[in-house]
């Protein structure tokens, strides 16, 4: 195993069609791809042909959206299938309260899960709300990482009124650094350069113990210079190596990677030692 991807969507009709429903368009369009979809062979093919491993993604904004969730059942299904391959995360819907505590419970002790994804753009809340703390209670009493969207989406990109997408949601300082001093025994994992507010992320990476920072939806040539200095440097503990795949590779991603100047005992570091960690590999 050279890495371990900890930002995979699946890309499978169950991920694209039937969850992505109408803001999938805009989510490749903002990659500058085509609508695809994979099969679940594909999918696994993907990671053996590379020696990678992947977390894959669940996903639950349907009180939000009205799309049909990407159930934690299907991903846990994919990691039984391939599970050399893959470990999974789980994703539940914030508004839907007692049931979404309830459905992390489930996860994690009877589906094997490893974590739990939040995207809250697309999912309109703020991790620092007090009305979510019972789960993120409920989430660090189950001691795994919980993982958030950070900054810009591809959701709702280029269409007028971003579709009532609102990035608000994904910003840094207050909303992750709240959490995080309000938590300090939850593993929180910030997804994505969180541009336009990357500077915050690092500030709260750097200052908060608990928190993480997954590199994905961005391909390593465009990182902004801070964040490959902090990467390099007082971060490189705390960064993890993520492609967002389907809408990035990780054949791309890694490539673009060994590219960038870093000193090559961090680059082991991002690409699987933090995540084995972290995630208990
Ligand atoms: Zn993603």
């Amino acid at each position: 195993m050279k890495a371990i991807d900890t930002h995979v969507h699946p890309g499978t009709k169950e991920d694209v069609i039937d969850c992505g429903g109408k803001y999938i368009e805009d989510a490749f369009r903002f990659f500058g791809k085509k609508v695809e979809v994979l099969t679940e062979e594909a999918l696994a093919e993907q990671y053996q042909s590379l020696d990678i491993m992947g977390v894959l993604l669940a996903w639950d904004a349907e009180t939000n959206t009205g799309n049909k969730r990407l159930s934690n059942e299907y991903v846990a299904g994919l990691v039984k299938k391939y599970p050399k391959t893959f470990i999974g995360f789980a994703g539940v819907d914030p508004w839907k309260g007692k049931v979404a505590i309830q459905e992390v419970e489930i996860a994690i002790k009877d589906l094997g899960l490893r974590g739990v994804k939040f995207q809250q753009a697309a999912q309109a809340f703020y991790p620092s709300d007090q009305r979510f703390y019972p789960l993120w209670e409920k989430i660090a009493e189950l001691k795994v990482p919980v993982l958030f969207h950070m900054g810009n989406t591809g959701y709702g990109a280029g269409v007028p009124g971003g579709d009532g997408i609102r990035l608000k949601y994904c910003r840094p300082i207050p909303y992750i650094d709240d959490l995080a001093a309000d938590f300090p025994e939850l593993t929180i994992i910030g997804a994505h350069p969180a541009w336009p507010w990357q500077d915050e992320m690092l500030a709260v990476a750097m200052h908060k113990a608990n928190v993480y920072i997954d590199l994905s939806g961005w391909s390593p040539k465009y990182f902004p210079a801070s964040l490959v200095q902090y990467a390099n440097t007082f971060l490189q503990d705390k960064c993890l190596f993520g492609s967002d795949h389907p809408y990035l590779t990780p054949k791309r991603w890694l490539a673009d990677f060994e590219k960038i100047q870093m000193k090559a005992e961090v680059k082991e570091k991002i690409l699987w030692q933090n995540a084995q960690k972290l995630f208990r590999i």
